[in-house]
């Protein structure tokens, strides 16, 4: 019997809704060809763009039909000329991922052979990690209080619960675990931290180690922020899945883009008990909005992990296998660059990256 998914999704300010259009037709297509699985796509407002009309960021319609969603599409929302009175931008994204618990946020780092990549790997070489972003706390915890005192000071509070970190280290080791059964990694786990400067991280790390001794099966080992950073420009291909503090994983994120060749090429989920949001890391880029030269390829490879996990989720291998096709499909792309856009060094269009793509799915 086939299983349909509701997808609620989110289109976005910028050149969000130009990939998200040839990505959800990709979807569809595959769907089509499915006896497993099928979609009802559903797009709800919200954004920068939304709030400059209707002074809502992200509208409570459509938070409960993402709520009542089996999975959400989000390509990127916010625009730098459209802020709040007290001078901070619209950003429902942030707010998505607190409102639904999304505390795992999962930013896979693949560098394919052939893919340019500013590393000098060896040839034929690959990198393929994963990193963890605690999403819900951390850093990120004080968010908005804005505690500046007397124009003279300004505090920002780190929070760790073992709740939510219980709840990360698990989320990580299931990765690992599952990593090792495709062979995609040895089965380890890296907890990234500061736990030689400071009490929270060391209490991170004891619950991480809790967690580990409850894997015999994986490996684990630490490494300490810095150290991490160095580590992924000068060997990245020791790292299976790390998993780190919410302002840790931001910023090791975008060095992991960038190991990647760019933001056009990183995808992301974040994933909670209940919900879970896929989405690239790229933002809207207002500069080139409206032009039909958007790379598409973060949005269709956030579009291949939500085909993973709903497939993971629910016990249909299929769909966990069009996920690994549509991956496959955007890294021939980019390996034989005819079908890439300006910002991968090509000349195609959106809609050229994306048929390029369908071209490879029959
Ligand atoms: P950005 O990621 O939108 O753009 C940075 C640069 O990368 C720009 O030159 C842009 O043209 C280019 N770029 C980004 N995505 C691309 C793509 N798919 N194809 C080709 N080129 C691409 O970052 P920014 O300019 O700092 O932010 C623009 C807006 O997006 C801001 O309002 C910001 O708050 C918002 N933003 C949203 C998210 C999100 O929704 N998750 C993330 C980051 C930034």
């Amino acid at each position: 019997m086939i299983k349909t998914f509701k997808i609620a999704v989110f289109d976005g300010d910028g050149i969000g809704p130009e990939i998200m259009r040839p990505t959800v037709a990709l979807l569809e297509s595959m769907a089509s060809r499915s006896s497993a699985y099928s979609f009802e796509f559903e797009t709800v407002p919200a954004g920068a763009a939304h709030y400059a009309q209707h002074g809502e960021s992200l509208p409570e319609a459509s938070l409960a039909i993402a709520r009542g969603a089996d999975a959400i599409l989000l390509s990127a929302m916010g625009l730098p000329s459209v802020r709040y009175p007290d001078g901070t931008e619209i950003s429902p994204q942030i707010e998505i991922r607190k409102a639904l618990k999304l505390y795992a946020g999962v930013r896979p780092v693949r560098i394919a052979p052939g893919q340019p990549t500013p590393l000098a790997l060896k040839g034929g070489q690959e990198v393929d990690f994963v990193l963890i972003r605690e999403s819900t706390e951390g850093l990120f915890h004080s968010q908005g209080s804005r505690d500046v005192r007397d124009d003279q000071a300004a505090y920002e509070t780190l929070k760790i619960t073992r709740e939510t970190s219980e709840k990360l280290f698990r989320f990580a080791f299931a990765l690992a675990e599952s990593r090792k059964a495709a062979g995609r990694g040895p089965g380890k786990v890296t907890c990234v931290d500061k736990a030689n400067v400071f009490a929270a991280f060391a209490f991170f790390r004891k619950i991480f180690d809790e967690e580990a001794a409850r894997h015999a099966g994986l490996t684990s080992d630490h490494a300490y922020v810095d150290a991490t950073a160095l580590w992924m420009v000068e060997k990245p291909w020791i790292f299976d899945v790390i998993v780190t503090e919410n302002m840790f994983g931001d910023i090791l994120s975008d060095l992991g883009a960038g190991l990647m060749g760019g933001l056009g090429l990183a995808p992301s989920a974040d994933i909670g008990d209940d919900h879970a949001v896929f989405q690239p890391c790229h933002g809207s880029a207002p500069d080139i909005a409206g032009q039909g030269i958007a790379n598409p390829f973060a949005m269709i490879l956030s579009a291949a992990m939500m085909l993973d996990w709903l497939g993971a989720s629910h016990g249909l291998p299929e769909m966990i296998n069009d996920g690994k096709r549509l991956r496959e499909a955007v890294e021939a792309a980019i390996a034989d660059r005819n079908t890439v856009t300006r910002d991968l060094g090509g000349a195609a269009s959106t809609a050229e990256a994306a048929a390029g793509i369908a071209a490879r799915l029959v």
